[in-house]
């Protein structure tokens, strides 16, 4: 029946085009916008999303679509209108962006539909005694179980680390009881607020449609209980509310706090199955999950009904997707807030400058919390002049004994730095050779247990060289410090304190980071080691001193951003100390104390920083003061990567000319990237600037789809985290 063809566009996850023009023939329905269909494609098939039903100049010939996947939408509009957006923002293709959008499970095909699911299984402890002498795991879940509180959900004891085939058989040998209940309820009641809480619930509750807060507080003031009392005020009129955290805060201790007092909340991580995983997005369009905690790519759920989205740690760079479509989580919480005419609420101690300027600019509500909350008192810091001090392992004898009189008065000491392993580099000693990866342009860093070097931008792993490549010489020597080195060093000055290190390399899944999180809680004396896993989020009432190894790296890096990155962490990781009634202290090592931008942060604190940083952004016209974007290509032939490039600044120029944008578009590069080879690929990078969106867009949509190399990787990158 040739004359009820009707032809639709298909948007399908290819990288070149991305929509296509299909027909269903007559005996066919019409399918739904944002509808999957299987359709023919080259000498497969694929699953793409029905755009459009109308189409203007049909192709003459198209292929019939196979089959109709979904009755209704599979990605309803309010999405397909953000697939559309971020399409044009990000200069992706729409087959792709949809296909970044659907849960795995969904692209592949899978059914749309709930599944049943058995109630709930709550596990309390009956008879702790009774676990096996030595058996780590048993004692881990018992000692989890006595510091969540009893009654763990089976659910929430599996994100933890712990099994259910092992809790059976803690139920089995009588240390555990489970419980089948239908629902989960609340166990905590909402704290008095104080009067800055009370003015930042009262202006978020206050909020009419579409209303961005920056709710700026510093650490341990008590956001999450702004953020729990607006999420209860908007759950009692029955809307949904959307939190995201970044990755690293998505901790059953987290989860826990939203549960304690909402009840079971639904949960999107990493951690979770594929089916799971769509199962969560199901429940949450059919409103039947109304919290939803999620990281980054928990901001394309659809809601029946969303009432609210708060983004707590906005700054945090876990928020920006690093490949593929490189989305902002962040900025597109903005951007749907916008289209459901909701508030926002994005929190931090330490606001990303992009959200400061705006805040400054009157585009958001800025809201503040200067005090910490129940009486705790802001931490204190001072500096230690690195110069002419001779050092044990990397730490000054100021420090040692500002540690040693910390623990002597029973706190616990957290030390920080920014490197996992041993030593940062091994240097021959007569001449000055380095090791470096076979194939980045980069120095290798020794690790120990096992003893070898590890290349951090490539994962390549080495055997230690017994002499030196270049002269033969024996003596080779670990340059630099790492957090095995601390440890180290911790662990000879300190032999009677408990140690635990904390990174990468230690702590690879959750259930030992509960455990080693679990144990510091407990709140005996004892020093902390490690990375910017221990800066972000954790609450360790007990810890009153921190201490940053060296924070001069950050100041002097090229990459524009790099300030900014250093003072977020060091006020988030010495946000960690004093946050009871012990008053903390933070001790920051430095070849330089008297840099400028260290001495802002130590005098007049993250706000003050913020402050001087922007103002310098805008008159060097940077982000947030112009908008820029980063073409980034990599190959091994690196002729190939910079010709390209090359090209493509042919190609911006002439159409910023064109456009009459050749005085508000500056095109820096190609030049090599920071990191010019890894992996034996040589990288490149190309900036552009504008003085406005508008102009920016129009010269990168104008770029199309430039002729590539098969062996050539190419990105465009809006908004770009990494910089320089
Ligand atoms: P932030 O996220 O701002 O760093 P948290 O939300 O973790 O701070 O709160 C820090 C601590 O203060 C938590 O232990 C929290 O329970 C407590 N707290 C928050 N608000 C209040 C309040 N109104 N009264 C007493 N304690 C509070
Ligand atoms: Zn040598
Ligand atoms: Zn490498």
């Amino acid at each position: 029946m040739a004359d009820t063809k009707q032809v639709i566009q298909v948007a399908v996850p290819r990288p070149l085009h991305s929509v296509y023009d299909y027909h269903v023939d007559g005996d066919m329905a019409l399918p739904a916008l944002g509808a999957r269909l299987r359709v023919p494609f080259g000498r497969s098939e694929v699953i793409g999303i029905c755009v459009s039903t109308h189409v203007d100049n049909p192709h003459a010939k198209t292929k019939p679509v196979s089959e109709v996947l979904d009755h209704d939408a599979a990605i309803d509009s309010e999405l397909l209108d953000l697939a559309q957006w971020m399409q044009s923002y990000y200069h992706y293709p729409l087959g792709e962006v949809l296909a970044t959008v659907l849960p795995s499970a969904a692209r592949k095909g899978l059914q749309l539909e709930i599944k049943p699911e058995p109630p709930p299984d709550i596990w309390h402890l009956v008879d702790p005694s009774l676990i096996s002498p030595r058996a780590k795991t048993q004692q881990a879940v018992v000692d989890h179980l006595l510091h969540m509180g009893d009654a763990q959900s089976g659910e929430a004891l599996e994100a933890a680390g712990f099994n259910r085939s092992m809790l059976r058989k803690l139920e089995g040998i009588g240390v555990l009881e489970r419980k089948v209940v239908s629902v989960r309820h609340q166990t905590s009641e909402a704290l008095s607020p104080s009067s800055e809480q009370q003015t930042a619930i009262n202006a978020i509750n206050a909020a009419v449609g579409f209303n961005v807060f920056l709710l700026e507080g510093v650490t341990g003031s008590g956001k999450t209980e702004v953020y729990l009392q607006s999420m209860a005020k908007m759950l009692a009129t029955g809307k949904q509310v959307l939190v995201l955290v970044p990755e690293i805060a998505l901790t059953p201790q987290t989860l826990a706090r939203f549960e304690n007092r909402f009840g079971s909340a639904g949960m999107v991580h990493s951690g979770l199955s594929e089916t799971q995983r769509l199962q969560t997005w199901l429940k949450c369009r059919a409103g039947e999950i109304k919290v939803l905690i999620g990281t980054r790519s928990a901001v394309f759920t659809p809601f029946e009904s969303l009432g609210l989205i708060i983004v707590d740690e906005e700054h945090d760079s876990s928020y920006k997707q690093q490949d593929g479509l490189r989305y902002s989580a962040r900025d597109l919480t903005v951007k749907r807030a916008q289209q459901l005419d909701i508030p926002l609420v994005l929190g931090s101690a330490t606001p990303s400058l992009e959200s400061f300027y705006n805040a400054k600019r009157g585009r958001y509500q800025h809201v503040l919390l200067t005090q910490r909350a129940g009486g705790a008192k802001m931490p204190r810091y001072h500096t230690i002049d690195l110069r002419g001090q001779s050092l044990r392992g990397g730490l000054s004898d100021t420090l040692i004994r500002v540690i040693r009189s910390h623990l002597e008065a029973n706190g616990q000491v957290l030390v920080y730095l920014n490197r996992r392993g041993f030593a940062p580099t091994l240097v021959c000693k007569a001449c000055g050779w380095q090791s470096v990866c076979s194939d980045c342009d980069a120095r290798l860093t020794l690790h120990r247990q096992p003893e070898q070097l590890v290349c951090h931008h490539c994962s390549l792993r080495f055997t230690l060289p017994t002499h030196c490549e270049q002269c033969g010489h024996h003596d080779l020597l670990p340059v630099g410090m790492g957090t095995q080195r601390a440890e180290e060093s911790l662990a000879e000055l300190f032999p009677d304190i408990p140690l635990y290190r904390i990174d990468r390399d230690t702590t690879r899944s959750n259930a030992q980071l509960t455990a080693q999180l679990e144990k510091i809680q407990r709140g005996d004396s004892c020093i902390m080691v490690g990375t910017q896993m221990l800066a972000k989020g954790h609450h360790f009432p007990e810890v009153t001193l921190v201490a940053v190894i060296n924070a001069d790296a950050g100041f002097l890096s090229p990459d524009f951003r790099a300030p900014e990155r250093t003072a977020q962490l060091v006020v988030q990781v010495a946000g960690r100390a004093g946050r009871a009634e012990k008053q903390g202290d933070v001790w920051i090592q430095s070849y330089q104390p008297e840099n400028p931008l260290l001495q802002k942060l130590m005098s007049q604190g993250y706000r003050g920083f913020a402050e001087a940083e922007l103002s310098s952004r805008l008159q060097a016209g940077l982000p947030p003061a112009q908008p820029m974007a980063m073409l980034r290509a990599e190959a091994f032939d690196p002729t190939l990567a910079r010709e390209f490039l090359t090209h493509c600044k042919a190609a911006l120029e002439s159409a910023a000319g064109s456009q009459q944008d050749t005085a508000t578009v500056e095109i820096l590069g190609p030049i090599p990237a920071p990191m010019a080879r890894v992996a034996k690929r040589a990288r490149f990078q190309l900036v552009v600037m504008a003085a406005t969106r508008p102009a920016l867009h129009r010269v990168l949509a104008s770029l199309g789809q430039p002729k590539t190399h098969s062996s050539l990787r190419w990105s465009i990158d809006v908004d770009p985290y990494d910089a320089m």
